[in-house]
């Protein structure tokens, strides 16, 4: 067992590094209040292939790790912390499961733009009667033709307010059983944003209607029955969305720990009090705990299927330990923590919505709970 990365990997974090402090550091707290997605950090990225890290390189991807987009992650978000979000875009949830269970066709025709940093995928899985309990969702995908019309709506999806192309969960026939998913684009007649709306993140999202969408059959991306594929899938965003948490958490720590060195209070440096020494304490401990729960579930993602498990515990961690050193980070800075001149109350901020977004802490602590019974506990009422 070695907890080091290998020279490869520091080679390439030095080398993203050197990128992010080039490009990504003049703009960094403009970038976490605009409201917009980065396209010109994703034109950038593109040329320094940093999307599509983990395609393969048939399909135009790097074909690199999983550890890599982690290493990503966290690398960029030490100098930007906005810029991870195109990372995760560029490499985790649906533009991975494009490349994983796309046809040739499909990833043809959608993946080049999506690597170019020229246009977005979302997921669109949340209904307003399906959240927590996603496979409640009615979205449907009717047969018409050599293909479907699909009806329903989305919300709370990531990019809505732009994105080119929805991968949208539908129920093609009742039960768990009948949920499968097909790739809308947004240009389509029938697909209709609702008002915009603003997470506490600062991001906007749009509610997406579907009114008698036509898809051809060509566009299915996984048919009934290819649900369990879909939330294997949802493993990998996951975990970028754990590595984000992490790296947030992280770059708040090292603000507050250079903050600490330079402010004076009672004729002493702030690192001086022992009351704020074992918050520092506190908030490393907690990161390098994450860091092992992450790395564990990224690695060994990489030697086969993500599991669920692993997973579950990585995400829930980065999830909690992200918003508290962020929140304790922003307490040893005081007014200037909380103020907008940093990037802390930022940090804070987005770390709060990944405690919700892709499996609530509440849900990845039921699956935890089950492989700890091995045993399911259907939440389901009677
Ligand atoms: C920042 C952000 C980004 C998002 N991006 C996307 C996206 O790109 N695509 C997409 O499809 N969706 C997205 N979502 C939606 C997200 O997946 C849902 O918000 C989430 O699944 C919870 O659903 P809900 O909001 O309807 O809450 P509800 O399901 O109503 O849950 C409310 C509360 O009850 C808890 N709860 C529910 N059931 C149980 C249970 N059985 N046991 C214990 N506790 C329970 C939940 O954990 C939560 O705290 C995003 C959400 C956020 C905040």
């Amino acid at each position: 067992m070695d907890f080091r990365l290998t020279p490869e990997q520091t080679q390439f974090r030095d080398s993203v590094l050197a990128f992010s402090t080039k490009h990504l550091a003049v703009g960094a707290r403009v970038r976490a209040h605009a409201p917009d997605y980065p396209w010109d950090v994703a034109k950038l990225m593109a040329k320094q292939g940093l999307l599509g890290i983990t395609l393969r390189e048939a399909d135009g991807g790097q074909g690199g790790t999983l550890m890599d987009a982690v290493i990503a992650i966290e690398t960029v978000a030490s100098v930007c912390p906005r810029s991870a979000d195109v990372v995760q875009a560029g490499n985790f949830g649906p533009i991975r499961v494009l490349g994983e269970y796309g046809s040739d066709l499909q990833k043809k025709r959608f993946l080049s733009r999506l690597l170019a940093g020229e246009a977005v995928i979302s997921v669109g899985m949340t209904e307003p009667d399906a959240g927590s309990a996603v496979t409640d969702l009615k979205t449907s995908a009717t047969p018409d033709g050599d293909g479907f019309r699909i009806n329903g709506s989305k919300i709370f999806t990531t990019h809505s307010a732009y994105a080119e192309l929805i991968l949208a969960y539908v129920r093609f026939a009742p039960g768990v059983g009948g949920i499968g998913s097909v790739l809308i684009d947004t240009k389509s007649p029938g697909v209709r944003r609702g008002k915009p709306s603003t997470f506490m993140s600062g991001e906007q999202w749009a509610e997406l209607h579907f009114d008698n969408v036509r898809v051809a059959k060509e566009m299915v991306l996984l048919g009934e029955g290819g649900f369990k594929k879909q939330i294997a899938g949802f493993n990998v965003e996951r975990i970028g969305n754990a590595a984000r948490s992490l790296a947030l958490g992280r770059y708040a720590f090292e603000r507050a720990r250079a903050w600490a060195l330079e402010r004076r209070q009672f004729g002493r440096l702030l690192a001086e009090f022992q009351g704020l020494q074992w918050k520092f304490a506190d908030m490393k401990m907690q990161l390098d705990a994450a860091q092992l729960l992450l790395y564990r579930a990224a690695a060994n993602a990489d030697r086969g299927i993500p599991s669920a498990e692993e997973t579950a515990i990585a995400k829930a961690y980065c999830n909690r330990a992200g918003f508290d050193v962020a929140n304790e980070a922003l307490q040893v800075m005081g007014g200037m923590g909380y103020s907008q001149e940093e990037l802390l109350e930022y940090c804070v901020r987005r770390c709060r919505g990944w405690m919700i977004a892709g499996g609530s802490i509440e849900i990845l602590k039921n699956r935890i709970a089950e492989a700890i019974f091995e045993r399911s506990f259907p939440q389901r009422g009677a």
